[in-house]
């Protein structure tokens, strides 16, 4: 049995232009205490006052999650924690010699003694005590074990193990972990992903006794990134599969936290990423798509369902006819086969010029191959939008809404979000539809150039996406959202 320690607030905070508020890291914490995680790290007393504020409403919260804070091996960072009103404290040691001598201009002996005098105060003062070896992985491993066993003495509750760098190797990772497991309290391991090694190492700590792990939501974190929670949770849960790997973890959530994180956060998820990148479930390969529709574990590990998600298929150049006749079915339209040929050229067709054919393309293609008129209930009337360097931008849009003029104004940071704000108020009451996704692709060319902006929307479990095509972006992106509201309408 291990356990989670996250530190999607600290570590993931730390990715370079990530900031949340306090109320986003509320909104995080929520989630992270719902999924299970056994320690949330909710920030760095240290950093800054609206840092602090984000601690302080976490840990007013009353989660089932401990609530832990970064501290580095100072008397006043231990009282900023206690200010804070949490559970425990991450204390971080410098205990390489280029960390102790480089970046602290000190020496072991000094470093040692500060950190039994911290974990003693922190101690004294209720906390519960992780201390952290920070780059431990390049440390003398005798001067380690030496800071460990007195950091034990003095109270330490549980142990880590910093691979700050990110270059463990998993056999390393093994006999380190085989050795500390034995010093008598938890021990942890934190892993940075600098060669993508983080999810193995981590799993190899976690194998050789390490009974808590130090994960992210999306394996954000400083450079690289930190271990990733979803990964480390499919590898013990799916892989590894036994009694004593079970996790705890609700499963079911780990695609919700991941789009959650990555909108607050603003760090978009690679599309290849494991477990929750966009086409980590995606097909469109015809001969993949027709092995799936027999049998979804022919190309698939495991089923997305799992981790809350849907097995997509996309369309382009690779995609076959049983693929476009299951989309067909899940919009309602049947085709005969000379029909069905026809639509399948016509994607390929798109997809032989390097596009790809969402959804809302498809069904387009296959209306107009179909011969079905298509009758929008939203249409576009007028769009008005004033922007400029003195005044807010502006937009206000006229909609024909099955036939009823309905005019609204919204504003908002640019004059793109004040005709999607406007945009939401006219449709307000009609429908509640989520943005999950908002792309531009600037064809290459002048100013005056074809822009192409793709959304995704959600309603309920249903995620679509549609396109707008238009030498104006504002139009374009109220073109691509109009186009997928009637969709999902
Ligand atoms: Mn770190």
């Amino acid at each position: 049995m291990v356990n989670f320690f996250d530190t999607t607030l600290r570590d993931g905070e730390q990715s370079p232009g990530v900031s949340l508020t306090p109320e986003q890291k509320l909104l995080i914490a929520k989630e992270l205490d719902l999924l299970g995680v056994d320690v949330i790290e909710a920030g760095s007393p240290a950093t800054s006052e609206g840092e602090r504020e984000g601690i302080k409403i976490v840990a007013k919260e009353g989660l089932n999650a401990e609530i832990c804070v970064f501290a580095r091996s100072l008397k006043k960072d231990v009282d900023l924690a206690l200010g804070c009103d949490v559970d425990s404290v991450h204390l971080v040691v410098p205990s390489s010699d280029v960390h102790i001598e480089k970046k602290l201009k000190k020496d072991r002996k000094t470093v040692l003694k500060t950190a039994v005098d911290t974990v003693e105060y922190a101690k004294d003062h209720g906390l519960i005590v992780e201390l952290s070896g920070e780059d431990a992985s390049r440390a003398d491993f005798n001067f380690l074990k030496k800071l460990y066993s007195k950091t034990i003495e003095a109270g330490a509750d549980r142990l880590c193990f910093c691979d700050t760098v990110g270059v463990l190797l998993p056999e390393r990772t093994e006999e380190i972990f085989g050795s500390l497991s034995k010093l008598g309290v938890p021990v942890s391991v934190h892993c940075h992903n600098d060669f993508g090694l983080a999810t193995a190492n981590s799993i190899a700590a976690i194998k050789a006794g390490a009974l808590q792990v130090h994960v992210t939501v999306n394996g954000i974190g400083e450079r690289a990134g930190n271990t990733s929670l979803e990964e480390v949770v499919m590898v013990l849960e799916v892989l590894y599969n036994s009694k004593s790997m079970n996790t705890r973890i609700v499963k079911e959530n780990l695609f919700h936290i991941s789009k959650l994180v990555s909108r607050l956060t603003k760090m978009e998820v690679a599309p290849n990423k494991s477990i929750v990148g966009d086409n980590a479930f995606t097909h469109e390969s015809g001969i993949h798509v027709h092995g799936i529709n027999s049998d979804s574990s022919a190309y698939e590990p495991m089923p997305p369902e799992i981790v809350g998600r849907e097995r997509r298929f996309v369309f382009g150049k690779h995609t076959g006819g049983a693929s476009v006749e299951l989309a067909l079915k899940e919009l309602g339209l049947k085709a005969d086969k000379k029909q069905l040929n026809k639509i399948v050229d016509t994607v390929k067709g798109i997809g032989d010029k390097g596009k790809r054919v969402t959804d809302a393309d498809l069904q387009t293609i296959a209306e107009s191959v179909l011969e079905i008129e298509s009758n929008p209930r939203i249409k576009l009337s007028d769009l008005t939008v004033v922007s400029g360097k003195m005044i807010m931008p502006t937009a206000s849009i006229k909609l024909d809404i099955d036939g009823n003029m309905v005019i609204e104004a919204g504003t908002g940071v640019g004059p793109v979000d004040a005709a999607i704000n406007a945009l939401r108020k006219a449709t307000q009451g009609v429908t509640e539809i989520q943005l999950e996704g908002y792309h531009v692709d600037a064809i290459r060319g002048g100013t005056d150039a074809l822009v192409e902006v793709s959304v995704e929307l959600s309603r309920g479990d249903k995620v679509i996406s549609a396109k707008g095509a238009n030498v104006d972006i504002i139009i374009a992106s109220i073109e691509a959202l109009i186009q997928g509201i009637n969709r999902l309408y």
